[in-house]
């Protein structure tokens, strides 16, 4: 028995031990209302429901010794195995995990299920990497618990549901086309010592546009150089990039 379909784009199912931790992410700004309005659903289930005995106990002490608790492979299954349906994605938040790119919180966004597994302690019993097609990451370091990473996977995956916001903001964002975003500014056009560039202000798309794609080229190349193996590049953009490390004098 899988999860109720919801007609939602996106339905996710996290399975954890602090319900309490996703109330006002999912009643806030982008993804409260993506929530509201049906485009993304989630459903949070509370693993000590399916804890053991009367104490629903989730966890014990690791075999062989040593620091912290283990989670106990029997209610991880005894939540996960019904939550499955053709097509879903179950998803362990893990530090040994593939880390999490803007490329695969795309190809996520489009999965339709997935069912997100937040671990505790010192993690789950290996038995129960079995229940997972996948393994994720947030980055290099580790937190008390799997809710956060939940919670910024739900966040990345969320917006890039078509609907959710505008497809020409996250199009343009950092990542999405292999670049950093450029600098942006709004009111007022004079801050202190510092002006908004004209061209800004020139009502000129064609000119704007070309600014933009050189400060993303100019700060990917100052901050993020690695990025720019794999970007996606015009032979205007590798000139730009010659002129912006100094290889070339620009134009008199
Ligand atoms: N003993 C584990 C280790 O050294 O890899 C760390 C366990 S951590 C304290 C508890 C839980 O937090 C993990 O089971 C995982 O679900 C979650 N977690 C911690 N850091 C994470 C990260 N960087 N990415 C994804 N999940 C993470």
């Amino acid at each position: 028995m899988g999860s109720e379909p919801s007609g939602a784009l996106l339905q996710i199912d996290v399975v954890t031990l602090f319900p309490e931790l996703f109330d006002a992410p999912l009643h806030t700004s982008v993804i409260g209302r993506a929530v509201e309005r049906g485009i993304l659903s989630v459903m949070v289930h509370d693993l000590r429901a399916h804890g053991i005995g009367r104490h629903r106990v989730v966890d014990d002490a690791p075999y062989g010794g040593g620091a912290g608790m283990v989670m106990r492979p029997e209610p991880l299954f005894a939540a996960i195995e019904p939550l499955r349906a053709d097509g879903t994605q179950v998803i362990l938040l893990d530090p040994a995990g593939e880390r999490l790119t803007d490329p695969l919180a795309r190809e996520l966004a489009a999965a339709g299920h997935l069912v997100l597994v937040c671990g505790r302690y010192e993690g789950i019993d290996e038995r129960a990497r079995a229940l997972a097609d996948r393994e994720l990451s947030i980055g290099d370091y580790v937190l008390t618990g799997g809710e956060l990473p939940a919670l910024v996977l739900i966040d990345a995956l969320g917006r890039l549901v078509p609907g959710v916001i505008e497809a020409d903001s996250h199009e343009s964002d950092s990542f999405a086309d292999g670049l950093l975003e450029g600098p942006h500014y709004t009111r007022p056009e004079q801050f202190r010592d510092a002006s908004v560039p004209p061209v800004l202000l020139s009502g000129h798309h064609g000119e704007v546009a070309r600014w933009r794609r050189v400060e993303a080229l100019r700060r990917t190349l100052a901050r993020r150089p690695d990025l720019l193996a794999t970007a996606p590049l015009t032979d205007q953009d590798r000139a730009d990039l010659r002129l912006l490390s100094g290889e070339e004098d620009p134009p008199a």
